[in-house]
């Protein structure tokens, strides 16, 4: 769902939006295929048994990847989002179903976390110089911000039965924190009910994975070192059925006045968050997990552990905030799934009820 690489510093080049979440374990012997959707690469990577399945298999995937970045591209004019976003200020849209299921869940991701995760961060994208063709950067003026801001909050999305409607003009739907993630609880459905019992399915580092790769061990993911490319932090188990999600500041980037701001908005301010480095999340479907590094990389660990315990959420999350030495921060139940490489410290969070203070 990304446009094509331009002149911003973006460095979401295939391999690092591959390796973002992490990358499958190569002592499993895999067989794994790749191929490129939503504006990124994907993989689908299975134990060397089922190789004779990998191409109808890929067909699957690659037709269910390009049938959603068909609904939710807002670069596609013929999309639901393009057409929403054109149509903003007037007349509602009937919608496709897959796209009503993203909205609906991407309002809930705002509600659960009072605004810090918001689809209607489209004008805040551009503004900052991440849409369009801004050729010249710089922070915006206070002013520009408090204008924009107008334009976003999940309130100005209006659902009616099938139909929604943007209710000003200038508001702008953006999926590029959850549409990956519903892709691939998607395929990894249609998958199943193909018969495939044990995969791995990637799209730009959005995983899920499907049984285990053999019946002594489960599938294993790396999590990548935000200030190194080629480092590890540790890797990720994932049990049967679950999906992990990162969000990071190191892999789509604007810098301005040699400041570097990261991709993701703080829909409270106008502008973009600063102090996080990377946020991994497990989570029972790829598209919570998606919607979770994204809002936890918004909220940060205090008031990202306090939602998610506030909202009964079954994820787990690992916090590198932005500063060194590096820090990994883990809640209690990450430490059961996240191994961390030698030499590597962990610290445990724990929420303070009477507090509501992170330790
Ligand atoms: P990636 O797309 O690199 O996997 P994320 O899942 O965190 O990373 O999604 C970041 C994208 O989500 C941004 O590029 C933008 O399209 C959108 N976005 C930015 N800030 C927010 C936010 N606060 N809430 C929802 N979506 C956001
Ligand atoms: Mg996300």
């Amino acid at each position: 769902m990304r446009p094509p690489p331009k002149t911003i510093g973006s460095l979401a080049l295939a391999l690092s939006a591959l390796l973002a979440g992490g990358c499958a374990d190569r002592n499993v012997d895999p067989v794994s295929v790749a191929f490129t959707g939503m504006g990124t690469l994907g993989s689908l990577i299975m134990p060397a048994g089922y190789a004779s399945n990998a191409a109808s298999w890929c067909v699957t995937v690659t037709t269910c990847v390009s049938r959603l970045e068909g609904h939710l591209s807002i670069f596609k004019p013929g999309s639901d989002l393009a057409r929403l976003n054109a149509s903003a200020g007037s007349e509602g849209i009937e919608v496709a179903s897959d796209t009503m299921a993203v909205l609906k869940m991407g309002l809930q991701g705002s509600r659960d976390s009072g605004g810090a995760f918001d689809m209607t961060v489209g004008p805040l994208m551009a503004l900052w110089g991440f849409r369009g063709s801004n050729s010249v950067l710089r922070v915006p003026m206070e002013s520009e911000r408090a204008e924009t801001l107008q334009r976003v909050g999940a309130e100005h999305v209006v659902i009616s039965g099938q139909t929604v409607r943007l209710d000003r003009p200038g508001v702008r739907l953006d999926a590029g924190g959850i549409g990956k993630g519903f892709a691939v609880d998607r395929c990894w459905d249609e998958l199943r009910q193909q018969g495939a019992k044990s995969f791995l399915m990637n799209l730009g580092g959005n995983m899920r994975a499907s049984g285990q790769p053999s019946p002594d061990r489960p599938w294993s993911v790396g999590v990548r070192h935000p200030f190194d490319a080629n480092g590890l932090l540790g890797r990720m188990r994932l049990p049967d059925g679950m999906a992990v999600a990162t969000s990071g500041h190191y892999e789509r980037f604007v810098i301005i006045g040699g400041v570097r701001y990261a991709h993701i908005m703080d829909p409270r301010t106008g502008a973009p968050v600063q102090g996080m480095a990377g946020v991994t999340v497990v989570a029972p479907t790829a598209t919570e997990a998606d919607i979770l590094s994204t809002t936890l990389f918004v909220m940060g660990p205090e008031a990202g552990l306090a939602m998610l315990q506030r909202t009964g959420r079954k994820a787990e999350a690992l916090f590198v905030p932005d500063h060194q030495p590096l820090e990994i921060l883990v809640t209690p139940g990450m430490a059961d799934l996240f191994e961390p490489a030698p030499g590597m410290a962990v610290r445990c969070l724990t929420l303070n009820a009477h507090a509501g203070h992170v330790q």
